[in-house]
């Protein structure tokens, strides 16, 4: 994930963004972490390197990723929102059991997208599709 990194943090530059060790610290855990973590679980992650950051500082970098374009955010009801710093096409399988979220491939739904134009008269700009059960780690049987 270095080139990623690398990546982001380029984008970041441009748009002015200063960049902090926690920032740091916190998009390169972004983009390693499979999961999807919430503000919570980052903040549980790094704080024994950053032991005067707070969950407010880790919310308030999370904002500004995401208005650079570089970090989505997933709402989920009342919830935890989670975060996902992968922001090529791709769908969401949720575990009911812990809330892991775990990232898949499909074709992308063009025909969604013209049958909901047609019948609602929206002009759709995005979609999101997800699917619901129990992960692996949830279930005790371990993939490889
Ligand atoms: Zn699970
Ligand atoms: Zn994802």
């Amino acid at each position: 994930m270095a080139a990623q990194l690398e990546q982001a943090l380029a984008k970041l530059k441009t748009t002015g963004v200063r960049m902090t060790p926690q920032r740091h610290a916190i998009l390169s855990f972004l983009l390693d972490s499979m999961t999807h973590p919430t503000a919570d679980d980052i903040y549980k992650s790094l704080e024994s390197k950053f032991p005067n950051m707070s969950v407010a500082t880790v919310y308030n970098n999370l904002k500004v990723f995401i208005e650079s374009g570089l970090v989505r955010e997933l709402t989920y009801g009342d919830s935890s929102s989670r975060f996902d710093a992968d922001m090529t096409d791709h769908y969401h399988a949720v575990c009911e059991v812990c809330g892991k979220i775990a990232d898949f491939e499909y074709p992308p739904l063009h025909d969604i997208e013209i049958t909901a134009a047609g019948q609602t008269g929206f002009q759709v700009s995005a979609y999101r599709l997800e699917v619901y059960g129990v992960c692996p780690g949830c279930t005790g049987i371990t993939k490889h």
